[in-house]
């Protein structure tokens, strides 16, 4: 489990990030490892400035470029989904903000992060520094084509809708691994979980679900 430093100024929020918790709680969410990430990750230093004021609400939030910082309710049933017990390597595609980066950082040893928006891949990196998460790389490029350099990964979270799973996903996740992603048209898609068991691969659709498009050579036409 990574250590942070949350430094003087997250204290403001405290109160808040403590609500968002009991909120998530509330709302079904019984792991508690993911609400413990969730209570020590300082959701405001990922979203802009200008509205910091409402980062601690339950809600998608604008971050810029047409993208959107997912809600933290759909970001904690994934994180529960995935079932990670603080020792896995896991690829994230589509950092966005970074913050379910930082999440993944807190419940996992390793994370590997790659974003195709050069200005949202580099102010993740800035945030995940100022929040002092050291676990985590950000790569710039497609992630449909993975990140074959650290694979396999034990689990694989696509935080943008496409019209299949990537075949290279696929074939980066480890034996036993588990790779969830929004499948489907623009728009509206079906939450799929793929698990790699021996030889066989299993899907299993978990619930609708309503991502930006993941857009790339295994994605749709950017
Ligand atoms: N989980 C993020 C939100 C992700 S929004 C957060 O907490 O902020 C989805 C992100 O996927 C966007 O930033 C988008 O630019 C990115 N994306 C879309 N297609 C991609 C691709 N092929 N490779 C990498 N990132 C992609």
């Amino acid at each position: 489990m990574a250590h942070r430093r949350l430094g003087a100024t997250a204290d403001t929020y405290a109160g808040y990030r403590a609500r968002l918790v009991e909120t998530l709680r509330a709302k079904g969410v019984r792991d508690l490892a993911v609400l413990k990430a969730f209570a020590e990750t300082p959701r405001h230093r990922f979203v802009p400035a200008a509205l910091r004021h409402r980062a601690y609400e339950d809600t998608a939030l604008p971050i810029g470029d047409d993208q959107t910082i997912s809600q933290p309710f759909t970001q904690a049933s994934y994180l529960e989904a995935l079932r990670l017990t603080g020792r896995e390597r896991v690829l994230e595609i589509g950092t966005g903000s970074g913050y379910q980066t930082a999440l993944l950082a807190a419940l996992a040893a390793q994370v590997f992060s790659v974003e195709r928006v050069k200005t949202l891949a580099l102010a993740a990196r800035e945030a995940l520094r100022e929040t002092g998460v050291t676990n985590v790389s950000v790569l710039l490029g497609d992630g449909t084509l993975g990140w074959s350099a650290y694979a396999p990964y034990d689990a694989i979270l696509v935080a943008a809708g496409g019209p299949a799973v990537p075949p290279p996903l696929v074939e980066q996740l480890a034996a036993g691994g588990r790779l969830l992603m929004p499948v489907g048209a623009h728009g509206a898609q079906t939450l799929t979980l793929v698990e790699r068991l021996g030889v066989e691969i299993r899907q299993t659709p978990l619930g609708d679900a309503r991502f930006v498009p993941l857009v790339g050579e295994h994605g749709f036409d950017g």
